[in-house]
Parts: structure tokens; C-alpha cells; sequence
């Protein structure tokens, strides 16, 4: 089968592979029929996930047909259309059943607390991930449901991340009606928190990007104010002055690790940033909260990035909320939310992709060229 194939920082093939098999009788194989790529592969493509190794796909975003399954398989039958979560989940654990799903105890036997993600490096189990024409999906009566009839595929793929990410973004914020809410990133997961803030009551919501085409789509798409960080001196001292010197009730961070460093050397050279050593997201969520605010973080970074200025979150009595979205927990809301008009996930999918272009789709999203938001690719 065809399947996009990792090679070293920013490369990028695709070339043929075994095709999967079914290895435990909880398993199915899906053949994929979308595929987005996520500003998560891009911590990988850039070489920045430890033990990402060559030979990898990536993938955590896939929709597809169930092709086989295993013995002990009853929730899916083999021809169903199904969308597929991110996280690899035994249902049955500890986290598990605390509706913890990213944080399964089984699906990743690592020291480290994530638990599996398709195509998400050793560190995250080591699971090949959908970016093919073919994908083993693990604990099968877990994680794939079945799409509503109904439903858009374009939709369908957005549930398996974007859609659950921005969403718990909101929810871990703790918006109580009326907060004012900025989000850092205007990218899917941010223009998708945006959009899910006003779910929970919000009264203003404030989005900081560089790309003048994704705050367009945002103050569109999520009806939010928007504002271009590299136009300003400082973003912490714009977002007091636009919040009565308080600062926001609720920061999230939707950028993560190395995107806040490409943020770094936009801004080389303005002083007032670098001197205060506080040029990332991270720091300027942290910064701009007003005291006693909750930062709600679904960026992702390195298992042990440094980067929090725990003296300003001590003394301003911040909450910092973090995870890895826990999409089988959210799915049946957002399922609705999604039928009933209230989100339109596919609104973000610019550009649809051949898989035998995963190179070109990846350098493309990875510097934000041609406008792209969201690009699926297609076997
Ligand atoms: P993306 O790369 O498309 O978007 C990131 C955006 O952040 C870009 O538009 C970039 O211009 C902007 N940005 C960079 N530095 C910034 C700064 N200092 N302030 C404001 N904006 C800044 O990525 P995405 O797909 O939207 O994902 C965003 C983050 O969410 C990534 O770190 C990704 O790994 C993470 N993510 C987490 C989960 C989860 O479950 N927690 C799931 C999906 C994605
Ligand atoms: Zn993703």
C-alpha cells in the first residue's frame, strides 16, 4: 500500500509499505479516505518529538472504511464508515474510566504520561498512523464510531482532533458568561477554540495570530476580535490595555512548542520581547491573564520543555489546565453540535491533497503558504 513516510527532519515520502495486519483480536484495518495533516506533525516533521523514527506515518486525523477485523471486534462491522480519535485508548484502564482517554495507561507501555496517538513517534507508542491507504486501528470497540449518514466526511475528519481539541480548549478554561477570552494561534485548533467559547458564555473573544488570512477567517468564522501580534510592541501590554489594565479571564494557548519559536525570530529584533525573554505564547498567556485567570494550554510541547514562568503564575495565583484532548469523551456533543449547525468544522479544510503529494502538502501547510488552514489528503 501507499503511505506517507517520515525520512528525517522535513522529509517527507511517500512510498509502498506492507500492508497492515490485524496483530489482537480487538483490532480492525480501515481504509482510509481522508487524512488531514495537523499542526502536530509538524512537532515531528521538524524533528522536534523525541524518537520519531524513520519510517513512520504519520496520521491522527482519519476517516475510512473498516476493511477486517479481529475476532473479538462487535462495535464496528467491516464496510462501516467511521471516523477514528486521535488517542489510542483501552477503555478499560484507570484513565480510561475517568473519561481520560489521552491519557490511557495500556496503549503506550512509555515512562511518559501520553498515551497512544497514531503516527505519533515511539514516545507516543509507536503506532503507525493514517497517512495511507491502509491503518491498524487498535482497541476497536473503543475509539471508531460510526458516521451519522448524514454527515459530511469533510465534518467527519474534523471530529477526530480539531473539533474535540478546540472544544476542551473552552471547556478547560472554565468560562464563566461574560469573560473576556484571548486566544494565541489562528490555527485549526485555535480558530476552533475561538468559535467553542462562546458555547460556554464568553463576552468577548480575542484572537492573536502573524497570518493576516487566518485572523480573516477567524473574525468570520468566530464571530471574535482579532489582532496581529508582529504589528504590535508588545502583546501582553496590548491585551491589558484593551482589558482595563486587568488582563483577560481566560488564556489559551492553541501555538505550542516550536511555533512559538518560529514567533521568536518573527519578532528578532524588537527589544522590549526578547529582553524579557518572553517571546513565546506560553509566556505571554501567562503574562496577560488577569490574576487569579486560568490559562487553558493545548499547545503541544517537548516532554520537558522548560518554559513556564512559575514565579508570575505563583504570585498572579494563575490555574494552568493542560492535556491532550480526550475526543471519545466529547464525541457524542460535538457529534451534535456538528449536525445541528452549531460548528462547521469543514470550513476550515482548505485544500484537498493526493496522498502521493504528502511532501508538497507538508512543506505548504508547514510554512503557511497558499492561504492553507487545513489540508486533507486523499488515497
Ligand atoms: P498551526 O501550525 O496550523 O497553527 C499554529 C498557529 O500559531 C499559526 O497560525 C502561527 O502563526 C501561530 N503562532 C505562532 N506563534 C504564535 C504566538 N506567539 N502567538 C500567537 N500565535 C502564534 O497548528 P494547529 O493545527 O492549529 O495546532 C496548534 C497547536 O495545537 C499545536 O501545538 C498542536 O500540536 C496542538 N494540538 C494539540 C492537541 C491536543 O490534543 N492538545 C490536538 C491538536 C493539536
Ligand atoms: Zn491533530
Amino acid at each position: 500500500m501507499l503511505a506517507m513516510n517520515y525520512r528525517g527532519p522535513q522529509r517527507v515520502r511517500v512510498s509502498h509499505k506492507p500492508m497492515p495486519e490485524i496483530k489482537h483480536p480487538e483490532d480492525a484495518i480501515v481504509r482510509v479516505t481522508r487524512s488531514c495533516i495537523c499542526g502536530s506533525d509538524l512537532h515531528l516533521y521538524n524533528g522536534n518529538v523525541p524518537d520519531t523514527r524513520v519510517g513512520m506515518t504519520f496520521g491522527h486525523e482519519f476517516i475510512g472504511i473498516v476493511e477486517e477485523i479481529g475476532s473479538e471486534v462487535h462495535k464496528v462491522k467491516v464496510g462501516d464508515h467511521v471516523l477514528v480519535p486521535f488517542n489510542i485508548a483501552c477503555g478499560k484502564c484507570h484513565f480510561c474510566r475517568q473519561g481520560l482517554y489521552g491519557n490511557c495507561h495500556e496503549s503506550n507501555t512509555q515512562a511518559t504520561a501520553v498515551g497512544g496517538i497514531f503516527g505519533y513517534s515511539h514516545t507516543a507508542g509507536g503506532y503507525d498512523g493514517g497517512q495511507a491507504e491502509f491503518v491498524r486501528v487498535p482497541y476497536a470497540n473503543v475509539g471508531p464510531t460510526v458516521i451519522p449518514p448524514d454527515m459530511d466526511p469533510d465534518d467527519a475528519v474534523m471530529l477526530t482532533d480539531v473539533v474535540p481539541t478546540g472544544y476542551q480548549a473552552a471547556e478547560m478554561g472554565g468560562i464563566q458568561p461574560g469573560d473576556t477570552v484571548v486566544v494565541f494561534g489562528a490555527g485549526p485548533v485555535g480558530i476552533m477554540a475561538a468559535r467553542c467559547c462562546w458555547l460556554f458564555g464568553a463576552g468577548r473573544v480575542i484572537v492573536l495570530d502573524q497570518y493576516e488570512y487566518r485572523l480573516e477567517f477567524v473574525r468570520n468564522y468566530a464571530n471574535c476580535e482579532v489582532y496581529n501580534f508582529k504589528e504590535m510592541d508588545d502583546p501582553v501590554v496590548f491585551i491589558k490595555k484593551i482589558t482595563d489594565w486587568m488582563g483577560a479571564d481566560v488564556v489559551i494557548d492553541a501555538v505550542g512548542a516550536e511555533a512559538a519559536g518560529s514567533a521568536l525570530q518573527t519578532i528578532t529584533g524588537r527589544k522590549t520581547l526578547l529582553q524579557a525573554g518572553s517571546a513565546t505564547a506560553l509566556h505571554w498567556a501567562i503574562n496577560s491573564v488577569k490574576k487569579g485567570g486560568i490559562v487553558s494550554i493545548v499547545g503541544v510541547y517537548g516532554p520537558t520543555d522548560n518554559l513556564v514562568p512559575i514565579g508570575n503564575v505563583v504570585n498572579k495565583g494563575l490555574t494552568l489546565r493542560a492535556n491532550q484532548a480526550s475526543v471519545k469523551r466529547l464525541l457524542p456533543r460535538l457529534i451534535e453540535h456538528v449536525q445541528n449547525g452549531i460548528l462547521n468544522p469543514k470550513a476550515l479544510i482548505t485544500h484537498r491533497i493526493p496522498l502521493e503529494e504528502a511532501a508538497d502538502a507538508y512543506r505548504m501547510f508547514s510554512s503557511k503558504l497558499d492561504n492553507c488552514i487545513k489540508p486533507v489528503l486523499i488515497p
